[in-house]
């Protein structure tokens, strides 16, 4: 079913208005910052019948957006273009689909793109991706793409009808040189054609503000969508920190530690920590917050009750 529409959202701006489908037209016209969630496509039936449990109880909450992840190396390809259609086309909530370049030629980039345009998709994260499991670097497919700004370039050029999300690091990109490399290569990613950012988890909110004000010293004008991860496990955030170069902050670490082997402890810290950093990202005009649910609901439910209405 291609539909333009979905149910209207209660952060735009006109409740008659067609509500777009488009990431960076809904940021543009909504007079708060939107509220998003990400999602991965599950192994098996058994963790579908969750997550769509999951997006049951997190679709009150009224999200501007979701977002379906890439599994490592092309591996969801098909669930990725499924689930995000399924969730816009049968839910009703406007979807993004991650994509990547690993193991894929610009054709096979093409065919799956074309798979989400058929499916009503008009939003794209293009990534470059992490190389597949077991390998240490990320390797260019013959015939594909280096970097995510070739990706974000080819989409714009052969479907402008998509809107282009890009990734945005902080805290730098673990394997960028420096920091003003990497803010470079993000305005780079923003001439290709990408018009909202996402940012990588970070738990410290200074890292935003130095890194927005930087980006927009540079050019970068595209909005800002802050991404948060509430913390439900201290073994699952170490090792999604050694992964990303994001820093835990000594204080929350220290706290979470103390109580690391009581997982209802652990995720009342890391409720509270993402809690009182939406409050003060929303103080201090964030364009959106993209929650990492980690395709659990209860911390986001938490998070966003406390907050109030968008
Ligand atoms: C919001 C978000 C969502 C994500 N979703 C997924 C997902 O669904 N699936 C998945 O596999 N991974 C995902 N990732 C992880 C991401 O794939 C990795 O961080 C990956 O290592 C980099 O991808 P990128 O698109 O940011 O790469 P790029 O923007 O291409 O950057 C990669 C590195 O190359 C450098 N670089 C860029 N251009 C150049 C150039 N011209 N010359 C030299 N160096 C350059 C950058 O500074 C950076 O160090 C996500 C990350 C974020 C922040």
């Amino acid at each position: 079913m291609n539909t333009e529409a979905v149910p209207t959202p209660k952060n735009l701006a006109s409740a008659t208005a067609q509500p777009p489908l488009r990431v960076d037209e809904l940021i543009a016209q909504s007079t708060v910052p939107t509220r998003s969630f990400e999602f991965f496509p599950p192994k098996d039936d058994e963790g579908f019948v969750a997550l769509y449990r999951t997006i049951d109880r997190l679709r009150p909450l009224q999200p501007g957006y979701v977002s379906v992840t890439y599994g490592a190396g092309g591996s969801t390809r098909q669930k990725t273009v499924d689930l995000a259609g399924r969730i816009q086309n049968e839910i009703g909530i406007r979807s993004v689909a991650h994509l990547t370049c690993v193991g894929h030629t610009r054709d096979e980039i093409g065919a799956i793109l074309d798979g989400l345009w058929d499916a009503g998709i008009r939003n794209v994260l293009a990534l470059r991706g992490d190389p597949p499991k077991g390998q240490t670097e990320f390797v260019q497919t013959e015939g594909g793409f280096a970097f995510a700004s070739e990706l974000i370039s080819f989409i714009a050029e052969r479907n402008p009808g998509f809107c282009v999300l890009t990734s945005g690091y902080p805290e730098g990109h673990i394997h960028c040189l420096n920091k003003v490399r990497d803010l470079e290569n993000l305005k780079a990613k923003q001439d290709a054609g990408a018009s909202v950012i996402v940012t990588q988890f970070f738990f410290d909110n200074a890292e935003l503000y130095r890194f927005r004000d930087e980006a927009r010293a540079i050019g970068i004008t595209a909005p800002i969508v802050a991404g948060l991860m509430p913390v439900v496990s201290v073994a699952g955030v170490k090792r999604m920190v050694a992964l990303s170069g994001a820093r835990i902050p000594n204080p929350l670490l220290v706290a979470l530690e103390k109580v690391e082997g009581d997982n209802d402890a652990v995720a009342q810290i890391g409720t509270e920590h993402a809690l009182q950093q939406s409050r003060d990202l929303l103080a201090n005009g964030v364009d959106g917050i993209h929650f990492y649910t980690l395709n659990r609901s209860r911390a986001t439910v938490d998070i966003c009750t406390a907050l109030g209405e968008p």
